[in-house]
């Protein structure tokens, strides 16, 4: 690490713009020699070929078990800023990187990510992947236990084969629960579940702004941060604060951000988030035993305090800061529940997708529910009364 420290020191050392000389030799930067090692990695990870080679052994380890295919690494540009806090020797470049998970994915996901070299011409080797500002997939980052079957596929960091197998059960239970939802829907994709370490970890692999997963148990986004139609999609998992909940509460939000999967709320924009929210808890709790006034508890003690609301959710009652966050929820659940026990699943399925199309709300509702705004609003008070008796 000493290199490293130095060249920081000299580096805050000369903010009066005096030459670097003191500073100790610039890394040799080796794009030919880079572009040389990924087309080997490609090939071996294509041909599952795990014999020693200048990478770390995970990535065809990982490639095999995830049974990754479309794979290929392309060398696009050193980067300095990243290379700047590598100890001696390393350096680091961005790649485009693409891959599909066999059986799950339906296309492949195309993703600009950071990897660390060490050395130069034939000494090179691929360090790590990540760092900088990009996504981290989690198969790059380190060794990963991995569970499938059928759709489903698990993938935790570590070795860590019990966990692993609890969010398969998970992930299992929660398929068979939304397809006894939403009958009807046919999905083009399997169900990936991906566990990072820890929260940190989670920001990481996604390139959030640090913090902000820090309360959210789980999330359903693509792989590759992008929302162009047909990037796959996977449930990301915030292990440590997933830990924490009952074993109904942890079904409870594994089903629903596989109801997000399901009905593609991840890269169908522009539908209100107490549709997209309340939707997906509907679906989830569908078959709950659970009584109302333990799952909308936060609801029930928001209106004993502020009176019954005059207007539907707003996106901004979902921002992950915001105090009433299991509030917000919660009323989009029984909001939704009212439209469910209407008209059940599809004319649901049906509104997202007119709304995700652009349609005004007033237009889509009266085509699918037969409801105004108003009148909607009017059944959902009328629930939201009853509950607080
Ligand atoms: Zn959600």
């Amino acid at each position: 690490m000493l290199p490293g420290v130095l060249l920081l020191a000299s580096l805050v050392g000369c903010d009066d713009s005096a030459p670097l000389e003191d500073a100790p030799t610039a890394v040799a930067v080796d794009p030919a020699a880079a572009i040389e090692v990924l087309e080997e990695l490609t090939r071996a990870v294509a041909e599952r070929d795990t014999a020693a080679a200048p990478w770390p052994s995970y990535l065809v380890t990982n490639a095999e078990a995830a049974d990754v295919v479309d794979f290929s690494v392309r060398y696009l540009t050193d980067d300095s800023s990243v290379s700047q806090g590598l100890p001696g020797g390393q350096w680091a470049a961005s790649v485009e990187v693409a891959w599909r998970f066999q059986g799950r994915d339906p296309h492949a996901a195309h993703a600009e990510v950071t990897v660390i070299f060490d050395g130069s011409g034939s000494d090179l080797r691929v360090a790590a992947f990540g760092g900088g500002a990009r996504v981290q997939p989690l198969w790059l980052s380190g060794p990963v236990t991995v569970r499938a079957r059928d759709n489903l596929l698990v993938m935790v960091a570590g070795n860590q084969q019990v966990k692993a197998r609890s969010y398969e059960e998970l992930g299992a239970v929660g398929l068979r629960q939304v397809e006894a939802a939403l009958p009807d829907i046919r999905t083009s994709q399997g169900l990936v579940i991906e566990v990072p370490a820890n929260g940190a970890e989670l920001e990481r692999v996604l390139n959030a702004e640090p913090g902000s997963y820090e309360a959210i148990a789980a999330v359903t986004t693509t792989t590759d941060s992008s929302d162009a139609p047909g990037s796959p999609v996977h449930v990301f998992v915030n292990d440590p604060v997933f830990a924490k909940l009952t074993a109904h509460g942890a079904q409870v939000v594994a089903t629903h951000e596989i109801a997000h999967l399901v009905t593609g709320a991840a890269t169908e924009l522009g539908v209100p988030l107490w549709l997209v929210e309340g939707f997906a808890d509907w679906v989830a709790l569908r078959r709950s035993t659970v009584p109302d006034r333990v799952s909308a508890a936060q609801a029930i003690a928001q209106v004993k305090a502020d009176g019954l609301p005059g207007s539907l959710p707003a996106d901004e009652d979902f921002g992950s800061r915001t105090t009433h966050l299991g509030a917000a929820y919660e009323v989009s659940w029984l909001l939704v529940r009212v439209l469910g026990e209407r008209g059940g699943a599809a004319p649901l399925l049906e509104l997202q997708r007119r709304l995700a199309r652009g349609a005004e709300l007033e237009v889509a509702l009266r085509a699918t529910f037969d409801l105004s705004v108003t009148e909607l609003v009017e059944l959902w008070r009328a629930e939201l009364s009853r509950l607080i008796k």
